[in-house]
């Protein structure tokens, strides 16, 4: 509803009167403020969004959610949330998020929805193919080596066990404990390019 000039004249007039007159607006202020969320759950949470991990509380009423905001009892932010972090509920309220895997093939034009199943089975063919076709299991290094007490560079065949032909972009969204299994997972595949969105 749009305020016009004489209207907004006529509600200061009558909160100065109100104070003029020594009432007190604050049980109707305190009302007010109390309206939207007396009556949600609050959840408290860490943002997904960067390595600064802000906390965060969410309120949700009927499974919605009606506010986000700073924790201030969190020792990172004391209450404060970056304007990213302050519209994390459209991670969830957002008609144009994605929550099924798309493909588009190599050429193509268009993505076309595919099956979690079949999404999963394709980066495992393309991991091991890939990883297969690029893993070194050892490199020539230069190292100091004494000789006759002399101190000279020389080159050795080291054992490297690594890929080169693939990297990784981890994602502030990972809680440490799948931080952990996940740089498990891909030093196992021999991985040296390991990367952070939150760190570029
Ligand atoms: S994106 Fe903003 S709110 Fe979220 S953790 Fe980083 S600084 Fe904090």
């Amino acid at each position: 509803m749009g305020v016009s000039r004489r209207d907004f004249l006529k509600l200061s007039g009558a909160g100065m009167a109100a104070s003029t007159l020594g009432l007190s607006l604050s049980p109707i202020e305190a009302k007010a403020e109390e309206l939207a969320i007396s009556h949600a759950k609050e959840t408290t949470t860490i943002c997904p969004y960067c390595s600064v991990g802000c906390g965060m509380i969410v309120h949700t009423l009927g499974g919605n959610i009606i506010n986000v905001e700073g924790d201030p009892d969190h020792p990172i932010n004391e209450g404060s949330l970056c304007p990213k972090g302050s519209s994390v509920y459209q991670l969830r309220d957002n008609k144009a998020r994605i929550t099924k895997p798309m493909y588009r093939a190599a050429g193509a034009s268009a993505w076309q929805e595919v099956s979690w199943d079949w999404a999963l089975d394709e980066i495992a063919k393309k991991t091991k193919a890939t990883r297969d076709a690029s893993f070194q299991a050892t490199s020539t290094i230069k190292v100091k080596e004494k000789v006759a007490g002399l101190e000279v560079d020389t080159e050795i065949e080291a054992v490297v066990n690594r890929t080169m032909g693939i990297a990784s972009v981890g994602s502030a969204a990972l809680d440490n404990e799948e931080c952990y299994l996940y740089q498990k997972f891909l030093r196992g595949l021999g991985l040296v390019y390991i990367e952070h969105q939150a760190r570029i």
